[in-house]
């Protein structure tokens, strides 16, 4: 491998940042939002490692699958274990659901979690190789309300965000009943159309034929809208499901979308999958978002434009676990893609809550003065008031100068003199007034200051 150039040594890998304070305060508040709706739909929060051994995603995922086949980060160690990055989170949640004996928990285990995820991806907008995800399990429960409380949760997220116009695209893909013979109709006619298909469609097309309805390759998507229909062959479990999840929608007022060609990328979905999207109102039409059931069977998807990138996705994984080589395990999930957020919050000016800047400054002038004032600093605080300093600074001016860029209405000096005295230089910047304070008084007169 070729050394790296001392310029190139101190630049983040292609497709990966640092988050500087500006975006962190819009991700927590992302965070912070979908935190306390989960935490109150009794979801528990969870950490799993950044590194899982490669298989816990070769097979679940699918061989076929994108992220897979061109996406996942792997190494092998000195011992000669294959790891990998993890490249999503559901996964690594059912991993753990074993490995912690979550089987005698009371069921659904709800869990959610926030973290970073790697996929060697193309950089461009929204997507990178590096990104953070809020997401959401629920496991061993296959009641179609569980699967409307994940989508309410993530649209409610987006929407006391600000979000006026999160739209979920919905769709089923039956079960391991239903959906062979769907693939079969779906592979037959794209057999048809052999000569359309790009050339990872034509390989995809012996291996996994609903990969080909996720393909962005201008031919194949020309092909999508003639395409056969999962939910003209959903068997009657599914589709009573599905219209349960649709029903439950409709009742939480949660706008959705039948998008009949929606497959998701990974191998483990069945049923429900779903993606969210903010509804534009240039180059997105959205035919019916009210049809629920049957009716919306005969409703025409149109197409989401090749443009929106989606904000979050998921679906239920009913088969997950059986591929792990578990007991099967009905489970439902999905995520926010959390870099995504926080683009569309910008875009639209949804900034989150500004920091408040203190409203007292601390000035202290002289040796004496500012070890006085790193005991201050920690009395202040633990009496709940926000301050203000610049305690490696010496020059009077200079600190005066940094008082009033922030605004501060009360400023404290401790020169020499007060500091052997115990008392305080109060100056109201606002009123132009000051006066001397006692330490023993400061406290109070700070707070009756800030409430004039
Ligand atoms: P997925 O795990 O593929 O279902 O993705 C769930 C959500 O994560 C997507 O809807 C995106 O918002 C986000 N996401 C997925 N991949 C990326 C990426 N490479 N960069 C940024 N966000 C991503």
């Amino acid at each position: 491998m070729p050394k790296k150039t001392k310029k190139e040594m101190v630049r983040t890998p292609k497709g990966m940042h640092d988050v500087l304070h500006g975006d962190l305060r819009y991700v927590e508040k992302i965070m912070e939002k979908a935190q306390s709706i989960a935490e109150f739909y009794g979801f528990l929060p969870i950490q799993t490692p950044h590194l899982e051994f490669a298989d816990l995603f070769l097979r679940p995922l699918g061989e076929t699958s994108e992220v897979v086949e061109k996406q996942m980060y792997t190494f092998r160690t000195k011992g000669g274990d294959l790891f990998a990055l993890r490249p999503e989170g559901t996964a690594p949640i059912m991993r753990a659901y074993q490995e912690n004996g979550m089987s005698s928990w009371p069921h659904p285990v709800k869990l959610y979690y926030g973290g970073s995820f790697f996929r060697h991806e193309n950089p461009q907008k929204g997507r990178y190789r590096e990104f953070r995800q809020f997401g959401l399990e629920a496991l061993g429960d296959s009641d179609a309300i569980i699967d409307a409380i994940v989508i309410k949760v993530l649209y409610l997220t987006l929407k006391e965000i600000g979000f006026e116009n999160a739209i979920i695209h919905i769709n089923s893909l039956g079960d391991k009943e239903c959906r062979p013979a769907y693939k079969k109709e779906l592979a037959g006619y794209y057999k048809k159309k052999f000569n359309y298909l790009c050339k990872d469609c034509k390989r995809r097309l012996k291996e996994n034929p609903l990969r080909l309805l996720d393909c962005k390759e201008e031919g194949c998507a020309e092909l999508r809208p003639q395409a056969p229909k999962m939910i003209d062959h959903l068997c009657e479990q599914c589709k009573n499901h599905f219209k349960s999840v649709l029903e439950f929608l409709d009742e939480g007022q949660i706008p959705y979308f039948l998008n009949h060609y929606l497959a998701r990328g990974f191998e483990y979905y069945g049923r429900t999958v779903f993606e969210i999207f903010l509804e534009t109102n240039d180059n997105e039409k959205i035919v019916d978002k009210k049809k629920s059931g049957e009716d919306a069977s005969a409703n025409n998807a149109v197409e989401k434009p090749s443009t929106a990138i989606a904000l979050g996705g998921g679906g239920r994984y009913d088969e997950l676990m059986a591929i792990l080589g578990g007991k099967g395990l009905p489970a439902v999930g999905g995520a926010l893609g959390l870099e995504r957020v926080v683009n569309e919050m910008k875009r639209l000016n949804l900034p989150p809550q500004k920091t408040i800047q203190p409203k007292v400054f601390l000035i202290q002038i002289g040796p004496a003065a500012k070890k006085r004032s790193f005991r201050l600093m920690e009395e202040l605080r633990a009496a709940g008031i926000p301050v203000g300093e610049s305690l490696t600074r010496d020059n009077l001016k200079t600190q005066l100068n940094i008082a009033a860029k922030i605004g501060a209405k009360i400023v404290l000096i401790i020169g020499q003199k007060e500091a052997m005295e115990g008392s305080f230089i109060m100056r109201n910047m606002y009123e132009s007034t000051q006066e001397i304070v006692m330490q023993n008084k400061l406290l109070e007169k700070i707070k009756s200051e800030l409430k004039k």
